[in-house]
């Protein structure tokens, strides 16, 4: 496991002072999205490279709220987590929420797509909220189920992303945030096709596809894609920055 600390507080000659992102999250297919369409201006950190960071409830209603809460959460985490330690070289905080929306589920399962199974379990309990996330295997399969008397042009559906960009100082409070949101619209395929990608790939038609984002492969996913789409306007943003 990479040492945090010497992330943080590196020694004097190891390597440029570069802009620091650090991503809120551990899945390693959105890491690489992320890496591939900013460049490598960045110098990139993840949870993967935090020791016991927090564990965040994504239970806000919006794709923005929970981006927000991802964020200022791991702010906050870094903050407790550094008292009385040197001014860090970490400059901006990185967090997306996404999720499918199906017109003929009203918009299901949106904010509720990592867990969409889940949901069904606690049918009659306390709703599932949190990150009780179900594998994807089982939000396919269930995503099937619902549409199978659906005809393909009533299953029309969209990726969407929104991102979170927080701007630290050098002792991790909150300077600045801003949201960058993109969409893909696309349709809900009958059965499984494809294995790159994660999630939904294998079930979701982009518009103009024929094939679904698990067989376009990752280089076409990441010219079209919701999160392509909100990287970019990201990146205009971040365009004039320069190594810190
Ligand atoms: P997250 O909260 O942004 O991690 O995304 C929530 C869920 O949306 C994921 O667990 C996936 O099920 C789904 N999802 C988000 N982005 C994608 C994608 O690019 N492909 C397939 N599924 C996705």
């Amino acid at each position: 496991m990479r040492d945090w600390s010497l992330e943080l507080f590196p020694p004097v000659v190891s390597f440029p002072p570069m802009t620091t992102l650090l991503i809120a999250t551990r899945n390693n297919h959105k890491v690489g999205e992320i890496r591939a369409i900013l460049g490598d201006k960045f110098r990139y950190l993840t949870l993967a490279d935090l020791q016991n960071p927090p564990s965040v409830v994504e239970d806000a209603d919006t794709f923005e709220g929970n981006a927000s809460k991802k964020a200022t959460e791991l702010a906050r985490w870094l903050i407790s987590n550094s008292l009385n330690s040197q001014p860090s070289t970490l400059n901006y905080i990185l967090a997306d929420d996404s999720g499918l929306e199906v017109d003929a589920l009203n918009g299901a399962p949106g904010v509720h797509s990592a867990r969409f199974a889940a949901l069904d379990r606690s049918a009659g309990g306390p709703p599932a909220s949190g990150n009780c996330n179900t594998p994807d295997a089982d939000n396919n399969a269930k995503l099937l189920r619902l549409l199978k008397d659906v005809p393909l042009e009533k299953r029309t559906a969209r990726f969407r992303c929104v991102i979170a960009l927080v701007e630290l100082d050098s002792s991790f409070v909150i300077r600045d945030s801003s949201f960058f949101n993109g969409a893909c619209e696309g349709r809900i395929g009958f059965e499984l096709r494809g294995t790159n990608g994660f999630g939904y790939d294998p079930l979701f038609l982009p518009d103009g596809y024929a094939r679904t984002y698990a067989e376009i492969g990752d280089d076409e996913k990441n010219r079209i894609s919701h999160r392509a789409r909100a990287l970019w306007k990201l990146s205009q943003a971040l365009r004039d920055i320069g190594p810190k």
